[in-house]
């Protein structure tokens, strides 16, 4: 397959271009050729969102916003084989959970044209104000204009969902960077969306890298929002750059899974595989600490390995595989320097510990401390973390040292421990009963401290993507 970037409907892929490859993080095989974005692409895609922004989008009614998205969401639904494959194959994300991508993808597009129907202003008291008498005040909720969207690898299709349907919704228009590790997938579906009627131009794809069409995206004057997720360096960046422009970062974490004495322990190992393996542990709110009440510690410890050393690797396009390749060599090689790291230090290594290639075996560690890299950091990577406490005031002090804070786990049985705990959890989101991994679309979700700025989940991103206008009367022909 042979992909460029999409400018107005034209697709840039002429031979001369410098050229990247999508290889398969598990066998190489070659996915997709890149045709890659010049500066003057990145000019005519702003350009061109700018202007079919005021042409276009800010007069399209919410009904038509509405039903392109319904649409797009059918023929997604169609579709969820190809998509879920090509997932698979450009991420090396296991079959099983690339196909639950696609599904999450499909709620998103249907919360949003649910949503594009339900954006509402409101009127304002104005004689609340002494000489406010015979005045009214309205509310309109109006688009930004053009959103610059720039997303990661690990959730190729739903995180550029949660920016791109949304934005939709509200009526913006989108020049869309997506990972350049893999941007099949949102190749794909910018091509669905034309399908599904959405005019020219009203989503312009650029494909390249960060440096070269990330960067500079971020500086454009044209651009009124950049929507970004991805990890705590760029968003630093970011931030930094991005001048104006209203900015929302949703970054990384260390997420801590918080066991008590009375937690259900069956229900909460098994969740616990999944929260700290799941695609490698690439997630964001993987279950990277676990904290266990010492009295049940050294039972949630046996159970946790033996069902860690059942989980199967291999091929993700297999339906059986639990864990597959993480992304590339290099990030596989860097989790494996972190465990040496921490061994050198003093942790032991319960389970896993072994590198071939991208694959890296599922890692349990414990005796670490919080000075090791894979503690104090986001380890994004097979590695968790299983460390007893004895009091809760102490679990919560361990919890909420650190950079980050974006969600986390409670397991009692208890409500108003869980309850208490969760006020005094500096994160984003608490859970209770629930892995820190689980996330559903239309909760607000995004992290405190340096795990973002700005909500995610339809409702709060169309908030975030939207402005306020007061529009103000005087009702002059009354006294
Ligand atoms: P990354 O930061 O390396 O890349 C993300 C995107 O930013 C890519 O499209 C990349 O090309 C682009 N980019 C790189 N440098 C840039 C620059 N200077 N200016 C503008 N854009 C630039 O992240 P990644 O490795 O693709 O993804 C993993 C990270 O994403 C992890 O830290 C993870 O926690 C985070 N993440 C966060 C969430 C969340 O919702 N909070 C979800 C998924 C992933």
């Amino acid at each position: 397959m042979l992909i460029g970037s999409i400018i107005n409907g034209e697709e840039r892929k002429e031979e001369s271009r410098n050229s990247m490859e999508v290889v398969s993080p598990y066998n190489e095989e070659t996915v997709a050729e890149l045709k890659l974005a010049t500066k003057k692409d990145l000019d005519d895609a702003v350009n061109s969102s700018f202007d079919i922004y005021h042409s276009t989008m800010k007069v399209m009614p919410a009904n038509e916003r509405a039903d392109i998205l319904r649409k797009a969401a059918d023929l997604l639904e169609e579709r969820v084989e190809d998509f879920a494959t090509i997932i698979c194959k450009e991420a090396g994300k296991p079959i099983k959970y690339s196909r639950g991508e696609v599904k999450r993808s499909i709620q998103v597009l249907r919360f949003s044209s649910e949503l594009a129907k339900n954006i509402f202003g409101e009127v304002i008291p104005m004689d609340a104000a002494v000489g406010g008498e015979n005045r009214m005040g309205l509310v309109k909720r109006i688009p930004l204009g053009v959103v610059g969207a720039i997303t990661p690898f690990n959730f190729p299709l739903n995180l550029s969902l949660h920016k791109i349907a949304p934005a939709l919704a509200a009526g913006n228009t989108i020049v869309f960077k997506p990972a350049e590790k893999t941007p099949v997938s949102a190749y794909m579906f910018v091509k669905l969306l034309e399908e599904a009627g959405l005019p020219k131009g009203v989503i312009n794809l650029l494909i390249g890298t960060g440096e070269e069409i990330g960067a500079p995206l971020v500086k454009q004057d044209k651009v009124h929002k950049i929507s970004f997720t991805g990890s705590l360096n760029v968003g630093k960046k970011i931030r930094e750059t991005a001048g104006f422009k209203k900015v929302t970062l949703e970054l990384g974490s260390n997420s801590p899974n918080i066991l008590f004495e009375d937690a259900d322990l069956g229900y909460a190992v098994k969740e616990l595989v999944k929260g700290a393996f799941a695609f490698s542990g690439q997630v964001c709110i993987s279950a990277q600490r676990i904290y266990v009440q010492r009295n049940i510690y050294d039972k949630f410890l046996e159970d946790y390995i033996n069902q860690t050393n059942a989980l199967k690797i291999g091929d993700p396009l297999n339906e059986e595989t639990d864990i597959g390749p993480m992304i590339n060599e290099e990030s596989a090689e860097r989790a494996k320097l972190w465990i040496d790291d921490a061994v050198e230090k003093g942790a032991k290594v319960e389970a896993g510990g072994d590198r071939k290639g991208t694959i890296l075996s599922p890692t349990i560690m414990t005796n670490v401390d919080e000075n090791m890299k894979i503690i104090a950091q986001e380890v994004f990577a097979p590695i968790v973390s299983v460390i007893p406490f004895d009091t809760e005031d102490e679990v919560i002090h361990y919890s909420n040292n650190s950079i980050y804070g974006l969600q986390a786990g409670v397991f009692t049985k208890d409500i108003d421990r869980a309850l208490r705990v969760a006020d005094k959890l500096e994160m984003g989101g608490v859970w209770i009963n629930e892995i820190s991994t689980y996330r559903q679309d239309n909760h607000p979700y995004g992290g405190v401290k340096q795990s973002g700025i700005g909500k995610e989940g339809v409702k709060y991103a169309i908030e975030d993507m939207t402005e306020m206008k007061f529009i103000g009367i005087k009702l002059n022909n009354q006294d």
